[in-house]
C-alpha cells in the first residue's frame, strides 16, 4: 500500500510534494481555488482553477489572466510528479473538487472544497472519484441536517412568492449574490415568474451566462420593482437607501441554516426555506461511500462532530483543526 500523499496544515491545507496549497486565505505562490465564494479566495501568483470559476474569479475579483490556470473538467494536468484532475463539486457554478495521483506509486487524494451530491438547478452535477485520502468540507456535518428535494423546497418558495404577490405584496428573496441567487432565479424561471436582481446579483448572473450556465439574461433592479415580479437581494439589504421605494415588501431567507431553531428571527426575515449549495448529512456520508478512502480529514463547519460519527462507522477519521487532533498525535 502506497505511503499517503503528504499533507501540512499548519497555515491552511499544504501539499508539499507537489508544493500546492488548497483554498489558502493569504497569499501563496500557487493554489488550488475550488469556487468563487470570498472565504476560499487570496490573491495568489498561481491559481489552479476550473475554466468556469477562472472567468468568475475575473469578473469578481479583477484576477489578472495570467495568475490563472484554468483546467477544464476531466483533463489530466501534470505537475510535479502529480496527475491532477478536477471534477464538478456540485456547489455553485464553476465550483471543483481537485483529485491527485502520484505517479510513482498511485497514491491518491481528493479534496472536495464546497460541495453537494444532490442535483441544484444551476451548478454542475458531482462527480466523485476513488481516493486513498478524503479531505471534505462538513459544514451541515450533524445528523439534524436533512434538507427537503429542491423539488419540495422550490414549491414551498414559490408558494410564498405567489401568496405574497396575491396579498399586494412584493417578495423579496434574500440570496448571496453567486450561487443561491442563481438558483433561486433558476426557481423563478422555471416557474415563469419575472424578478429584477441588484446590480452586484445581475453581475454574477451574467458572468455564469458567460461563463457556460443555462440561465437567463438578469434584469437589473433600478429602485422599483415592477408589478407581479419578485426581488432577489443579499440578506439585510432592504435597509439601504437606493430599496426605500420597495413597496410592501415580504422577505424570505434561503439558507440551509433554516433547519436550526430560530433561524427566521436571526435573519430577520418573514420566511426562511432550506435551500442549501452544501450537503446535508446523508449527503456527507454519501460522498464518503462514494470516494470509499482509506483516512478522512474534515474542514469547516462541524468537523469533529463529523470525524466522531465517521468513527463510529468504523473509517479512519479526524478534524483537521479539533482537539482530536491530539488523539491523532498519539496514534501515530
Ligand atoms: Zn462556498
Amino acid at each position: 500500500m502506497p505511503e499517503p500523499i503528504q499533507l501540512e496544515t499548519k497555515d491552511g491545507l499544504y501539499l508539499p510534494e507537489a508544493d500546492l496549497w488548497l483554498d489558502p486565505h493569504r497569499k501563496k505562490s500557487c493554489a488550488f481555488v475550488s469556487h468563487g465564494h470570498a472565504d476560499h479566495f487570496a490573491r495568489h501568483d498561481q491559481i489552479l482553477t476550473s475554466t468556469p470559476n477562472a472567468h468568475l474569479l475575473r469578473v469578481r475579483y479583477n484576477v489578472t489572466p495570467t495568475r490563472l490556470v484554468p483546467l477544464n473538467f476531466h483533463q489530466p494536468h501534470q505537475r510535479k510528479g502529480f496527475t491532477i484532475l478536477l471534477f464538478p463539486a456540485g456547489h455553485i457554478y464553476g465550483s471543483a473538487m481537485i483529485h491527485l495521483t502520484r505517479k510513482r506509486d498511485g497514491a491518491t487524494l481528493l479534496y472536495t472544497g464546497d460541495f453537494k451530491v444532490r442535483r441544484g438547478l444551476t451548478a454542475e452535477e458531482s462527480v466523485f472519484r476513488r481516493a486513498d485520502t478524503l479531505i471534505m468540507e462538513t459544514t451541515f456535518g450533524k445528523p439534524q441536517f436533512v434538507f427537503p428535494t429542491i423539488t419540495e423546497v422550490s414549491g414551498d418558495i414559490l408558494n410564498f412568492v405567489n401568496t405574497a404577490l396575491e396579498d399586494g405584496a412584493t417578495p423579496v428573496l434574500h440570496a448571496y449574490s453567486l450561487g443561491k441567487a442563481q438558483e433561486a432565479l433558476a426557481i423563478l424561471t422555471e416557474a415563469r415568474l419575472p424578478a429584477v436582481l441588484n446590480p452586484a446579483t445581475a453581475k454574477m448572473t451574467t458572468a455564469c451566462r458567460e461563463a457556460g450556465a443555462g440561465l437567463p439574461q438578469p434584469v437589473v433592479f433600478k429602485g422599483t420593482v415592477p408589478p407581479d415580479t419578485c426581488l432577489i437581494c443579499p440578506p439585510n439589504s432592504l435597509h439601504k437607501e437606493e430599496y426605500k421605494h420597495v413597496h410592501n415588501p415580504r422577505t424570505a431567507m434561503l439558507s440551509g441554516w433554516a433547519l436550526t431553531p430560530g433561524a427566521r428571527f436571526r435573519y430577520r426575515t418573514d420566511a426562511i426555506f432550506p435551500l442549501s449549495d452544501h450537503a446535508d448529512f446523508p449527503g456527507l456520508l454519501e460522498a464518503v461511500n462514494r470516494v470509499r478512502p482509506k483516512r478522512i480529514l474534515t474542514v469547516h463547519g462541524f468537523t469533529q462532530e463529523f470525524a466522531t460519527e465517521l468513527r463510529r462507522l468504523n473509517h479512519d477519521a479526524w478534524s483537521i483543526d479539533g482537539e482530536d487532533q491530539l488523539e491523532l498525535a498519539l496514534r501515530v
